[in-house]
């Protein structure tokens, strides 16, 4: 794959991916100009990791691009993003989830969101246990949720080049999605998205069950 020419890399990604698999393709740090290419190529979902950056983008750019938050949200910068984002792919508390729920309440929203579970062996890397998310659901709490769409689940692997911890990692991110549907979501057709896979590990996640992979480096070039 060639670096720069933005349009084949995405034709040669989609390509190879089954039918089954969404691409997000992930343009933080990367610009308007960039992400156009992308879009001129048919490339509608995009995913970014900053309230501000999205803010700015989403007005230099078509109305119909799908934006997804993948990167941690602070609760203060939800009321920003709850009018236009496509997803937030990074819901990892439940306060997090309440802040949400009465933002999309007010403006008579449902937002589509992932829970975020923690898989990797870094502590940096955001998100629920498979437990908190059993504890959360079962709350009273819980129950007042009816502004968000709880569409499935998205993981991150340990940053390694260690195929085996990566893709075990995976398959335990996908168990836990399976669990969950089953044991909460069985009767619900929203929940059935298993977020995982980046441009190191995609083909890895692919795999191991995903149904969305976040694609950034491979199409747009390293980040600086
Ligand atoms: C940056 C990022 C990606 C994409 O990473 P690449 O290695 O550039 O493909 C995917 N998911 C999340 C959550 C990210 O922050």
């Amino acid at each position: 794959m060639r670096i720069l020419n933005i349009a084949s890399n995405i034709r040669l990604l989609k390509q190879s991916l089954p039918s089954t698999v969404r691409l997000i393709a992930v343009s933080k740090t990367k610009t308007a100009e960039a992400i156009q290419e992308a879009y001129t190529e048919g490339q509608r979902c995009f995913g970014e990791n900053r309230v501000g950056e999205i803010l700015i983008k989403k007005d230099l750019l078509p109305a119909d691009i799908e934006w997804h938050l993948i990167g941690h949200l602070q609760r203060n910068k939800v009321k920003m993003v709850i009018p236009f984002i496509g997803m937030i792919q990074s819901v990892d508390t439940f306060r997090l989830l309440s802040s949400i729920n009465s933002e999309a309440q007010k403006i008579g929203r449902v937002v589509d969101i992932l829970l975020q579970i923690h898989i990797a062996r870094e502590e940096t890397k955001f998100g629920f246990s498979r437990e908190e998310i059993e504890e959360m659901i079962e709350s009273s709490e819980f129950r007042d949720i009816r502004s968000v769409r709880i569409c499935g689940v998205m993981g991150m692997a340990t940053f390694t080049s260690d195929t085996g911890l990566v893709q075990s990692e995976f398959r335990s991110l996908a168990e836990s999605f399976r669990y969950l549907k089953m044991k909460y979501f069985s009767k619900d057709e929203n929940f059935r998205e298993l977020s995982m896979g980046m441009s190191g590990d995609y083909e890895i996640a692919i795999r191991e069950g995903s149904t969305m992979i976040r694609v950034g480096s491979l199409i747009f070039g390293e980040r600086a």
